[in-house]
């Protein structure tokens, strides 16, 4: 399998349209991987694509990305959905009549299918693909698994419950998460060679210690800090970690977070934060 980090920004990418803090400034002056885009991971071998945030048609672009055998949602949060459209303009024919488009298959898991009907218009959007015959939608229900190329794919609800991580098992063993770690316990996954997860908030200043984020304000109860992911990868069995979902708030730019992932190393730690276009041989 080969992973590549289509965007790696989390709710708030960078730069920020009018933002002029020194982390939206460096990444419109130098791009990647100082910029970073909306939220979304392929993965080269089953050759699925997780999420379409706006950034998506973009993000295909620039892309090594050739052919989509399959279209995975892992929760209804705008930064997820909103670049959906995309999946019109790469299936739809508008030059042959009748037209001989492509369907792209779309799975959903169980409570996304759900939340989609209410939220923000996603399962309206969809159906309306379905009846173009842009894409074929799939539900799978809790504890369902789907397999691409001769690797399997199965959803599982994290601690947050409509929010979905994904295992791939083919000849390597990886963990998906996009994001919404919060009061995640881990189950036994199993041996993992690599994880890829949110970095959670930077209640601190990962490099001076300073308090970033006040003590009483409510993301601390909605969110996991980056502290708390790192113990929550401590619980699992993996060879390698790469966070992404790094929002622009956090204030840390690419050169920031290369330091960091030094600290951590000599701490032993085999973590990197990844960053837009990377791509990784697992
Ligand atoms: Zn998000
Ligand atoms: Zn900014």
């Amino acid at each position: 399998m080969k992973i590549e980090f289509l965007g790696t920004g989390g709710a708030m990418a960078a730069p920020r349209p009018l933002c002029h803090c020194h982390v939206c400034n460096e990444a419109r002056e130098k791009g990647v991987p100082y910029s970073r885009s909306g939220p979304s991971v392929f993965i080269h071998g089953p050759n699925v694509l997780i999420d379409t945030p706006e950034d998506s048609y973009m993000q295909l672009n620039r892309s090594s990305v050739q052919k989509i055998d399959g279209v995975l949602y892992s929760h209804w949060h705008p930064d997820h959905v909103m670049g959906r459209r995309v999946l019109e303009t790469m299936n739809a024919d508008w030059i042959n009549y009748p037209p001989n488009g492509t369907t792209m298959d779309v799975y959903l898991p169980e409570q996304v299918g759900i939340d989609f009907n209410t939220r923000l218009g996603s399962g309206e959007h969809l159906s309306f693909f379905e009846s173009q015959n842009y894409i074929a939608i799939h539900h799978l229900t809790d504890g369902e698994s789907i397999t691409q190329n001769g690797v399997t794919i199965t959803p599982f609800r994290l601690s947050e419950d409509y929010v979905y991580a994904f295992l791939f098992e083919g000849d390597k063993r990886v963990l998906i998460a996009p994001d919404e770690l919060y009061g995640w316990n881990p189950p036994d996954l199993g041996e993992l060679d690599l994880a890829v997860v949110p970095s959670g908030v930077f209640e601190f200043n990962p490099l001076t210690g300073k308090r970033q984020i006040l003590e009483e304000h409510p993301v601390l109860s909605e969110e996991a800090t980056f502290e708390q992911t790192l113990e929550i990868i401590g619980k699992l069995n993996v060879k390698q970690v790469l966070f992404t979902h790094i929002e622009e708030p956090d204030r840390l730019g690419y050169d920031d977070l290369v330091k960091v992932e030094e600290k951590l190393k000599l701490e032993g730690k085999n973590v990197s934060f990844a960053y837009d276009t990377l791509l990784v041989n697992v």
